[in-house]
């Protein structure tokens, strides 16, 4: 039995209901409540609390490292390989625009690439490391990367050269997500957690969300979905497959003198320094189909390959622990990078996959899924 004032402001149908409380989700609600501020726009999450590839995550401010981008070039051509750079760097500019460096923790301490002794990589990249500068110029207006001089900046790897870049550097995942909460929250969306939608109905005057355990139903006029890596549960047979990504945290290293985001092995491997500790993710190529999974777990294989990591390369001869080991489930597509922004149903429009860079695009993503909205 509900009262007037619960059927007017609490169980009222949302102009826009949103599945997925993530960067994506939640940037596509706050893009649509600026827009229409009398909207009811509502976001339902699953979790207790964003609990997708946006908390579990390791932390990068990133738009990609010199082996990717030109990795790109070759397979989609130049001005698409930095028309992506540009699009990560437009969104990580209005990310940290929107929510401010001090209240995500950017620290602007730069990002590298790293070379083993006698990689065939690191001569590619050398081969035509002008050449990306100059290519990338219109997006940045100087050159983005430069080769780090080991003398005067040793960070204590085992390993070859090291690319840089003054531009990218750390971010506190969880803080990112509470600020972007308190935004989306402070303009009026209404985030509801402990929801799981599981199915998606739309009929001739709007959509209804079908719960799990017997929760009511929600229904709105339209709807976004974006659960990412998980969106092909909800809409069967689009371009989306999960991919899942490990992580480690070390307990903190005496004398630590690595700073700044890292990428090794074209990307494979990806570490930071935390607190004074050093946190790595990465090893999906080890066990790719394995990993191809929406299951919450972390694996031997991958794990003990991230130790040996760490050991070889990144902190060797140091006395540490594994404190904390963590996986999280992104959205890959099956063919290129792009994500998946499209309407699938007159009133459904899906935004996923995010390739593993949500952080920096996600903010841009959810503009074109709040477009196609109102479109
Ligand atoms: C280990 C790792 C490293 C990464 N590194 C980087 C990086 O260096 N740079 C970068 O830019 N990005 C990186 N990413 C990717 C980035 O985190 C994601 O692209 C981004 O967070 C995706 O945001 P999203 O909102 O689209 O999805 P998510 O954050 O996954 O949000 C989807 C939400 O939908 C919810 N949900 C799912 N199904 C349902 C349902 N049926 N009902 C209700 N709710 C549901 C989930 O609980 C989740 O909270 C990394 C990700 C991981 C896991």
């Amino acid at each position: 039995m509900l009262s007037i004032w619960e059927r007017t402001v609490f169980m009222a149908e949302p102009h826009v209901a949103v599945v997925g409380a993530g960067i994506t989700g939640l940037f596509t609600a706050l893009h649509h409540k600026r827009r229409y501020p009398g909207h009811r726009v509502v976001v339902l999450e699953r979790g207790p609390h964003p609990i997708g590839a946006s908390v579990k995550n390791a932390g990068f401010a990133c738009f990609g490292s010199p082996s990717e981008i030109l990795a790109d070039v070759e397979a989609e051509g130049a001005e698409a390989a930095v028309a992506r750079v540009q699009e990560r760097w437009l969104g990580l500019r209005e990310l940290r625009t929107e929510l401010g460096d001090e209240r995500i923790g950017f620290e602007a301490t730069g990002g590298h690439e790293v070379f083993m002794e006698d990689d065939a990589l690191y001569t590619k990249v050398a081969d035509r490391f002008d050449e990306l500068n100059r290519l990338l110029h219109p997006v940045f207006g100087h050159p983005a990367y430069q080769w780090l001089n080991r003398s005067k900046s040793d960070m204590g790897l085992r390993a070859g050269p090291i690319a840089r870049t003054d531009l990218e550097g750390p971010i506190d995942g969880g803080a990112l997500m509470r600020a972007l909460l308190e935004k989306a929250r402070e303009a009026g969306v209404d985030v509801r957690f402990g929801q799981p939608v599981s199915a998606v109905e739309e009929d001739g005057s709007g959509v209804v969300l079908r719960m799990s355990h017997d929760l009511a139903p929600v229904r709105a006029a339209r709807v976004v979905i974006a659960t990412n890596g998980f969106a092909n549960e909800l809409i069967p047979g689009i371009d989306v497959r999960p991919a899942r990504g490990q992580v480690l945290l070390t307990s903190p290293v005496p004398g630590l003198r690595l700073k700044g985001t890292f990428h090794a092995h074209e990307g494979y491997y990806y570490f930071r320094d935390h607190r004074g500790c050093v946190l790595l993710g990465g090893g999906r190529h080890l066990d790719k189909a394995g990993e191809t999974t929406t299951e919450d777990a972390v694996t031997p294989l991958i794990q003990d390959a991230l130790e040996r990591m760490l050991r070889e390369v990144i902190i060797p001869g140091a006395d540490f622990t594994i404190e904390h080991r963590w996986s999280g489930v992104m959205g890959f597509r099956t063919k290129g990078k792009t994500a998946l922004v499209e309407r699938v149903s007159p009133r459904v429009v899906v935004a996923a996959g995010l390739s593993g860079m949500g952080v920096a695009i996600g903010v841009r993503v959810a503009h074109k899924a709040a477009g196609l909205l109102v479109e």
